[in-house]
Parts: structure tokens; sequence; C-alpha cells
């Protein structure tokens, strides 16, 4: 029988207020600052809009981060309804008690908590605090207190920051999420800094005049789908703080062209790049030109579609720049060389770090899987490997199994269905799902035979 743990006195006191809407909005200017948090939770899980807006007004603390709360689509609304609630102007509304809110964070961050401690080790008032804009609160307000020490009685300007993650594409401008930011910040006559950390773009060449709201200086995370590489060029000379960075579907006419040649000294520039993803680039006997301008400390690489050659893996398994990677996705390159030596040194040398391993449709055979097992054997931090859609066979699948079994951090494996399943591999039409269904017993068995039942091995038959 299964007991649910009972509910704390605070966990009632919560929702008494809560099923009490007015009373929870006049409570909001008694009850104590501990409260509010807890409060806030509740009311953001169970979407009680008109008491955000009120919390929102009257929030008694310097941040409020939405990160550790888990976002549904409909929530969105909730968004749209505490950015109306923000408070410019401190007569906006004096029925609220007055609040201390300068920073509202809308972007998803799991690990972060929905307010900063009031005394923190650093300088800054929040972890999340802007760094980078000329219209950060942290600038405008030192700029502030130096003017107003030469002219001593005027008050410093309240300023605030909104951090948001923004996709745009051809349709975003008449978004009506977008129209409320923009017309915020108006309101506030420069008091309020739209501070975009996670920007996606799609289709760069209808998006210029949303972007031209924006500070790109402020941007954490980048990513770009369908451009030119010109295009992103421009973009990346004023995104200048990128530790991540993604491109997909970028068209590039030559490798000896001056677009090429800026995009690599835009790289070249970024000293906090941890993570890049190029996606359906093709870069054909040119890797090494990318890789060798990076930063030594990159954690995350993904190449999809990248149509990479054999010299592009020797240079791989060689580049001091790849040596540290938790991440590594080369799906959907074909693979079908006589030798995998390259590839064997590149696992070799990932072998303390890797923690993801993405190598999907790579036409990879029992051959170039026999060279491969013992150096993936090695790598004792992988939790997740991916090898889907390659055509092998099943002795082949179950030694695999037997080369990762003593991987102890490994818990998910998404394996390729062995090419006796099918008619003619890979036609999904010719699959036959009394053969996959045995051989996803066997791999059971065998995983319970070497105590791994906390492995869990997947195939997708899409
Ligand atoms: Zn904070
Ligand atoms: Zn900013």
């Amino acid at each position: 029988m299964y007991f649910k743990e009972p509910p704390t006195l605070l966990d009632i006191a919560i929702q008494c207020i809560l099923n009490h809407e007015p009373l929870a909005i006049h409570a909001l200017q008694e009850i104590p600052g501990e409260l509010f948090v807890p409060l806030f939770t509740a009311a953001f899980k169970a979407r009680h809009e008109k008491i955000l807006s009120a919390m929102v007004k009257s929030w008694p603390f310097f941040c409020l981060h939405i990160g550790p709360l888990r976002m549904q689509r409909a929530q969105r609304k909730l968004w749209k309804v505490m950015v109306e609630s923000l408070q410019l102007l401190p007569t906006e509304n004096p029925a609220f008690r007055s609040p201390k809110l300068r920073i509202l964070d809308l972007t998803q961050r799991p690990g972060c908590k929905t307010k900063c401690p009031e005394i923190t080790t650093t300088c800054k008032p929040c972890v999340r605090c802007c760094a980078y804009s000329e219209r950060s609160l942290m600038k405008v307000e030192s700029q502030c207190s130096s003017s107003s020490s030469e002219s001593e009685g005027q008050s410093p300007k309240t300023t605030m920051e909104l951090l948001v993650s923004l996709s745009i594409d051809r349709a975003f401008r008449e978004n009506e999420f977008f129209g409320l930011l923009l017309s915020k910040v108006e309101q506030s006559l420069g008091a309020l800094h739209l501070c975009c950390r996670n920007l996606r773009i799609k289709n760069l060449s209808e998006c210029g005049s949303a972007l031209s709201h924006l500070d790109l200086k402020c941007v954490c995370h980048l990513a770009v789908v369908e451009a030119s590489l010109m295009g992103v060029v421009s973009l990346l000379e004023l995104a200048v703080n990128l530790d991540s960075l993604s491109l997909s579907k970028i068209t590039c006419r030559s490798f000896n062209g001056r677009a090429f040649r800026n995009f690599l000294s835009q790289l070249r520039g970024m000293d906090h790049l941890k993570e890049l993803s190029l996606s359906s680039f093709c870069l054909t006997d040119h890797l090494e030109h990318v890789l060798r301008v990076l930063s030594a400390d990159l954690d995350s690489l993904q190449l999809p579609f990248c149509e990479l050659s054999y010299s592009d893996f020797k240079f791989l398994s060689q580049c001091p720049q790849v040596n540290h990677l938790t991440l590594l996705d080369i799906s959907n390159n074909s693979m079908y060389w006589e030798d995998y030596e390259p590839f064997y040194c590149l696992l070799e040398n990932l072998s303390g770090t890797l923690q993801h391993l993405a190598i999907n449709h790579c036409l990879l055979t029992d051959a170039s899987l026999t060279v491969l097992a013992p150096a993936l054997s090695r790598c004792s931090q992988l939790r997740l490997f991916s090898f889907s859609s390659n055509p092998i066979t099943m002795p082949m699948l179950r030694r695999i199994l037997e080369y990762l079994t003593p991987v102890t951090q490994l818990k998910y494996v998404i394996y390729p269905i062995p090419v006796h399943c099918y008619g003619r591999w890979p036609v999904r039409g010719s699959l036959d799902a009394q053969k996959l269904a045995d051989v996803n017993a066997q791999l059971k068995i065998m995983l319970h035979e070497a105590e791994r039942d906390d492995m869990c091995w997947i195939t997708y038959t899409g």
C-alpha cells in the first residue's frame, strides 16, 4: 500500500491562502518575507494569475527567478502576467507594499534558486545580473552613483532587468509576448533592460527588425537555423559573450571566401565558448580550420550531417581543443573506412571525460565496432551512448553489451535494430516485430545476468 507524506503545516497554510484569492492578495502586505517563495511556487504551479501578479508587485527581494519551476506550454501566459505586473515607477501602485524587485528572470534553469540569498560573498547582488550591456542594472547604477556624487541630492534612477529566452522567426514581429516586452521597455523610459540570454533565430534574413531591439552582448546561448554564413558573421560580431553556439542549415559558398575567414576570426575571439553545434553544415576536409581556432575548454561538440571525411576524423583525434569533451555527437556522418584508428584514438583521448556519445546513422558495421568496442568500454564516465540505425548483427550487439556492462555510470543505451530483423535493411516496412521483440528479450536477460538491471537499453523503430 502506498502512503503519501502528510502535508506540512506550511503546505496547509499556503493552500488555505490560495483558496481565498482576495484574502491572499491582502495578506501579502503582512505575511513575513520567508513565506513569499513557497507561496509563489504554489501559486505558479496552480496558475493563480491574480495572486502572481500581486506577488510581483510586492516582491520583497532583489530578484525573482522562475528557473526552478518547470514551464508547461500553457503556463507561458503566466510570463505575460508577471511582465505586465512589473512596477517600473515607484508610484505606479501605492496599494502594494513597496517592491524591492529589480531582476525578473524568466529563463529556465533547473538548478537555480527562486531568489538569491540576501548576503552573497560576491559583489553581485544576484548571480544572474547582466554583466555586459551598457543598459544593465549594475552599469547604469554605477554611472548614476558617480554622477550623483558630483551633483548632490539627485537620487539614483530605479533600474530593472528582465531576463528572457526568445525564439525569433519571421512571424515573431506579430508575437504578442514580444510586443508586450517592447512596450514595457518603451514605458520604462530607459529604466528596464531587456536582457535576452538564450536566443534562437530561424530564418535570419527576415528577423533583422526584431533583433534591433536586443543587445546581443547579453546572449549566452545562440542558435541560428537557416542563414547565410555572412549573416551569421554579422550576428557574431555583436554576440561576443557566447557560452554556446549552434548553427544549422548554414550556406557557405566557399571555404576560401571572406565569409568563412571572418567566421573563423569570430570563433577565435570566443574565449568562453563551451558548446559548439554545427548541423547540416558541410565541412568536408575543413573541420580542422574550425577546430583550430577554438578555445581549449570545449565541453560539447555536435557535428551531425557535416559530411565529415576520414581526414576530418584524423584531425579530430589529434586536436587538443577536443580533449576534454563531455558530449560528442557525430551522428549522420558516413564512416565506411578501412582504418578506424583515428576514431579509436579519439575515444581513448576522451575516456576520462566523455558522458554522452552519439554515433547514430554512421554506417558502422560489425568490423568497425569490433575495433571501437574496447575503447568504448574504457569511457568510464559514459552515461548515455546512442548508436542507433547502424547495420550490425545480433552477435555484435551482444558483444557490445558485454563490453559495456562494466561501465557502471552508463545508464542509457540507444541501440541499432540488428539487420536480421529487417527483410531489407533499413526499410521500416520490412521490419519483423517478433524478431525485434526477441532481441529486446535477449538483451534484458543478458543485462539481468550481468546484474545491470539499472541500465536501460532502448531502440527506435521510427
Ligand atoms: Zn538572483
Ligand atoms: Zn543584459
